[in-house]
Order: C-alpha cells, then structure tokens, then sequence
C-alpha cells in the first residue's frame, strides 16, 4: 500500500511555525473512516460494539472523535478509565479488560458501570469480595497450544499469561451464576497485527464453539462475544491492508453456522480495536539535526525511541517519508536514528531514502497506535506534542509537549525548576 504523509513538506514548515518538531499528527477524517467502515463492516449484527483500546492512543480527543462515532472504550487500568469517563462514556460503553488487577481499579470499574471481563478464575472471588458481582459479566478465555491458521503458527497461547482455561470457563460460568450473574460474555486475544483477513474468522468459529458448548454446559445466557484486538496494519508499502468488509463477512458466515442453528442468533459481536483504528491516522513528523558518515551513514532526528518505542523494542518496521522528496529515487543508505544513549534507538537500519540535507523533514508512518502511548523519559527525554489535523485542513494541538518541569514534577530537590 503506497504511504503518502497526511501533509506536505510546506505544510509542515507552516505547522512548525507554532508546533515545533518533534509531533504526533493524528488525521481526523481517517479515524472516522476507519470508525465508519468497521461499522459497516458488522452493520449484520444488531448489538456490535467497538470498544477502542485506550491503551493505543489514550487521548481524550481522539477519544472523544471516536465516541461521536459510536464506539466505546476498552480501558485496562485506573487512569484509562479516568479518561473514559471524562471524555463521556458510560456504564456499558466501557470494557474493562485487565489483567493482575489491584482491587480498587475493580472498585472504580464497578461505580462506573463498566462490562468487567474477569482474566482469571481467583478473580471471581477477588472481585466478589472488593466490589461485588455484576449482573452482566465477561471472561477472558486462553485455549492454550498454538493458535494457528492453515497450520501455520500465529501465536502460542499455553504461554501467555491471559485468561482462563477452557474448563475454568465452565467452573467460573457456574460460579458466576451462582453469585448472581445473569449475562455473560466471552473474551479472547490470541493474536497481535495480523494480516491477511483470517484471523476473525478463525477466532471467532472458536470462540463461537466455545460458546455453544458452555452454553450446554452451564445454561446461562451469553450475551456477547469479543473478539478484541489483533487487526493488523500494513507497515510495509508492499503488504496488503485487511479487507474489514470481508473480515466482517468471515465472522457473519462462521456466526451463521455455529451460533444460528444453536439459537444463539442474539449474540452481540463486540471488537477492541487499537491498532487497526488509529495505526495509520498517526504520523510522527521529525527533524533531521545531524547527519553522520563513519562506517555507515546516520542521519540524527530530534525525535527517539522515547517517542516511538516500537523499532527500538520489536526491531518493528516503519515506513520514512523524506518530506518534499517524495517523488526522488532512494539511493541512499542511512540509519536513521534519536539521541538516546542506547544503540538500538534507530527508527531504521540500512534504509534507502532520497539524499538528505540538515533541516529535511521526515515522516515516519503509522505511528497513531501503540506510539506516543508507549513514549517514557529515559535519558530524560521528554515527551512530544500530539497534534490532529482536522478535516477542513485546521491543525490543532491536543497535547502539549512535555517539559523540564514535567519532568521534575514528582521530584522535590532544591534547584529544579518547576518553573520551566
Ligand atoms: C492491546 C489490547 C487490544 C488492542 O490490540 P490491537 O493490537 O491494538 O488491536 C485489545 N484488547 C486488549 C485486552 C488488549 O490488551
């Protein structure tokens, strides 16, 4: 898929004006888009839900634009439920999905009204004890072995730490019951970026067998399936996107033979989407300071891992737009790279891009999830501002870079400015 910067190398000179490099430029039209084509994707069942991972992109305005178009929010922890709840959303609008959960996040989970999904079997009684046992109620399920898909290994669940196991299901379904749960729902992730359309459909038969057979089992009502995250995006220009309206056809057909005949039609189909929502509505705009010839050549951004982790953690692929050199050939070798005191802080290693000069602007793709969410402070690095772009072309800040005093902020030291 061609990888085109939401803004031209003009453009971004005229936003540096007021918002100096490095930002985060989120695409307002893109985020509805993508919102509005999810939608329409699963317009077939009558109770789906998105429940956008906070954790992706955990901005009360990006939030918000995702409210306004229906979605609600998959929180993990207290602060993300703060932001939920300031931003609008209410009681079932609001997942929780976490995982080695102190008691007050359960608390606050439960006076918000959140949908409470349980990761583990002690977490019935923990949670019966500290806030008490909803009505509605969801469990994250863990099949164990290798989750693969035409034979080929997508990912080992016997070694993640989520979810119960398949007969912990049906004790904590029947233990729930008794302790007053009247709706149940089913939570799985087994999975992360996955391309090629496959992996709803798959997960969801499973997750729709699983469901039948605890339905059996248990005889209690299940309500929901969520089959959360794990849509992938194609970092690379030569992978495909996912088809959304095919992935939502996949689950409709195994939703139609499994669930149907066993007159479970009234299922809702929830998502928790953070990636394939916001991943390529994000782009990190950087400055090249230096540029360094040594045994390879370098260039050095006034941007780092602190802003974007992923290269760095996972040796993950991002895509570089040299900005105004867009249509000049890539015949130059760089390791593009931050400021950090770590050899692996490099957005790219032996990447080809037109030549660059001091003062060019690069593009780096995809970075709307999983990117500004992940920033840290290491070297004292400060983190960036956040940007949207909205559709009428108007660009807004809709969070400040940091600053020193943030950075001191939790120190009390003679001499530090909390001033600036
Ligand atoms: C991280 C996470 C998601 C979102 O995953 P993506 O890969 O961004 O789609 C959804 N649900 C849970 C429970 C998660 O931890």
């Amino acid at each position: 898929m061609k990888k085109e910067p939401f803004v031209s190398r003009e453009e971004i000179e005229e936003i540096v004006r007021s918002h100096p490099t490095p930002f985060h430029l989120y695409h307002e039209q893109g985020i509805r888009q993508t919102a509005r084509a999810l939608q329409q994707a699963f317009s077939w069942n009558k109770g789906f839900k998105e429940y956008f991972a906070v954790k992706a992109t955990p901005n009360p305005r990006i939030l918000k634009i995702l409210r306004e178009e229906g979605c609600g929010v998959d929180c993990s922890s207290k602060t993300e439920l703060a932001l939920s709840d300031a931003v609008g959303f209410r009681g079932e609008e609001i997942m929780f999905s976490s995982n080695a959960t102190p008691a007050e996040e359960y608390v606050y989970a439960k006076q918000l009204g959140a949908i409470i999904n349980l990761d583990d079997i002690s977490h019935i009684e923990f949670l019966e004890k500290h806030a008490g046992i909803p009505e509605k109620i969801s469990c994250r399920y863990n099949p164990g072995g290798e989750f693969t898909i035409h034979n080929k290994i997508m990912d080992s669940p016997k070694d993640a730490k989520y979810g119960f196991t398949k007969k912990q299901m049906r004790e904590g379904f029947i233990k729930l019951k008794e302790k007053g749960a009247k709706e149940f729902g089913i939570h799985a992730f087994l999975a992360s970026n996955t391309l090629g359309g496959e992996y709803y459909p798959v997960l969801a038969r499973t997750l729709f067998e699983t469901a039948v057979w605890l339905q059996k089992e248990t005889g209690v009502h299940i309500g929901f399936i969520n089959l959360s995250g794990g849509i992938g995006i194609p970092y690379k220009p030569d992978e495909e996107p996912n088809d959304i309206s095919s992935i939502g056809q996949g689950v409709k057909l195994a939703f139609e033979e499994v669930l149907v005949p066993a007159g479970m039609g009234d299922v809702a189909i929830f998502t928790e989407l953070g990636r394939y929502m916001l991943g390529p509505n994000g782009q990190l705009v950087a400055k090249v300071l230096h540029i360094k010839n040594t045994y390879k050549d370098y260039l050095g951004l006034d941007a780092c891992a602190a802003n974007l982790m992923r290269p760095a953690m996972y040796g993950a692929y991002h895509h570089i737009t040299v900005a105004g050199k867009e249509g000049q050939p890539a015949e130059h070798k760089y390791d593009v790279t931050g400021s950090l005191c770590e050899n692996n802080d490099k957005f790219a290693v032996d990447r080809m891009l037109p030549e660059v000069e001091i003062g060019d602007y690069l593009v780096i793709h995809d970075t709307g999830a999983h990117g500004h969410a992940m920033g840290y402070n290491y070297n004292g690095k400060l983190r960036s501002a956040e940007l949207l772009l909205h559709s009428d072309g108007e660009v807004e800040q809709i969070r400040r870079a940091e600053t020193a005093a943030d950075y001191f902020a939790t120190l009390d030291y003679p001499g530090l400015a909390k001033g600036d």
